[in-house]
């Protein structure tokens, strides 16, 4: 899926995302991690407090934001509350994703809320897909909550087809109880358990990929086994084998990792111009046979993970980031575009950007 850019991502590495658990009351149907009440994966204490650690001492505090994800970050009240300490301790902020499994009454839901001040924003998802197994009504009052207890917070929507009656009536309701800026539409695809039911999707097709840029590629997302990818979008059912897997805090420090993603010209082109531009540079290259035809209209990370999933394409944007050239117009763009200067800096260039 792909989430509508609405509301702006964070800039570059100031948000970092920290799966806690694989494990969720939902097993969504569309789930690109194939979460569930079966898994049981998650982060132990002792590693999220050295990532912790880390991502705090980071450029002397670069990071701004700890975004704690799962599987239900709620699922581990312990792990969460845990982690949430630590991570305020060495001043990050924090933001949560939930989908409101443990609002079952308002009371309580502010209650919990209320017990956990280290909250500085909420992402509640709700849909046809989550509401299999949490009630609208639980999402209502963690809305409610969230505004009692003076959270911030947005509500992530998905649906095959905006033209869904089903999802239509969501979005109307949410209407009613959110400013439209903070409800979040994503269109999912054939990926992760989605791929499971790809008879049953409707998205309609279109010949033309998604124009946008990819914001949420500036945020990376640590997983409980030490992966590091740029993004927790569709790219990674591609696991290792794709230019956003970061590396291993196994094997690589966070400051290692982070410094490598500032250099990483694929990640950086995607934000900068977007997948769609790959297929013009695919089609310079002589590699017409290995250009998707087929798009969700609408759907950046399926134009992305499209074009992507060839391996024959990774190998060759793996060529194509060697290039002195390519990598050259990348960090220009990013301070010309973006007004960030950390690829140049790490390329040696700083000299060019006013810096001493
Ligand atoms: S990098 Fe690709 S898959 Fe990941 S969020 Fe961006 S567009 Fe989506």
């Amino acid at each position: 899926m792909n989430i509508e850019q609405g509301v702006r991502d964070p800039p570059f590495l100031r948000n970092v995302g920290l799966m806690l658990t694989y494990h969720c009351q939902a097993s969504c149907a569309h789930c690109i991690l194939r979460a569930g009440p079966d898994r049981h994966e998650e982060v132990s204490i002792e590693d999220a407090h050295d990532w912790i650690r880390q991502i705090a001492a980071y450029r002397n505090g670069y990071v701004y934001v700890l975004s704690l994800t799962g599987g239900e970050p709620f699922s581990n009240l312990k792990l969460l509350r845990a982690v949430m300490e630590f991570a305020a301790e060495n001043k990050l902020y924090i933001s949560v994703v939930t989908n409101g499994f443990w609002a079952t009454e308002r009371d309580k839901a502010k209650q919990l809320l209320k017990s956990l001040p280290e909250i500085c924003f909420l992402s509640i998802s709700t849909d046809l897909y989550h509401q299999k197994f949490v009630p609208f009504e639980n999402v209502k009052n963690a809305m409610w909550a969230a505004q009692e207890c003076g959270i911030p917070f947005y509500v992530s929507v998905v649906t095959d087809n905006k033209e869904d009656l089903a999802y239509q009536r969501i979005h109307t309701e949410l209407l009613k109880l959110a400013d439209p800026k903070n409800i979040r539409t994503g269109i999912i695809f054939p990926v992760g358990r989605a791929a499971d039911i790809k008879d049953e999707l409707r998205y309609s097709l279109s010949s033309e990929p998604c124009p946008e840029v990819c914001q949420a590629s500036s945020s990376p997302c640590i997983f409980p086994d030490g992966r590091v990818y740029g993004c927790i979008g569709p790219l990674i059912d591609l696991q290792e084998q794709q230019p956003l897997y970061l590396g291993s805090l196994r094997e690589h420090s966070v400051a290692e990792i982070f410094d490598r993603s500032e250099t990483n010209a694929i990640l950086h082109a995607l934000r900068l111009w977007g997948p769609s531009h790959f297929l013009s540079w695919l089609r310079e290259a002589g590699m017409e046979d290995h250009l998707p035809t087929v798009f969700v209209p609408g759907s950046i990370c399926q134009a992305c993970h499209t074009i992507l999933s060839d391996p024959a394409v990774r190998e060759w944007l793996h060529q194509l980031e060697q290039d002195i050239e390519f990598r050259r117009k990348v960090a220009y763009g990013r301070l010309y575009h973006l007004k960030e200067t950390g690829m140049l800096e790490l390329s040696g260039y700083s000299h060019l950007t006013g810096d001493k």
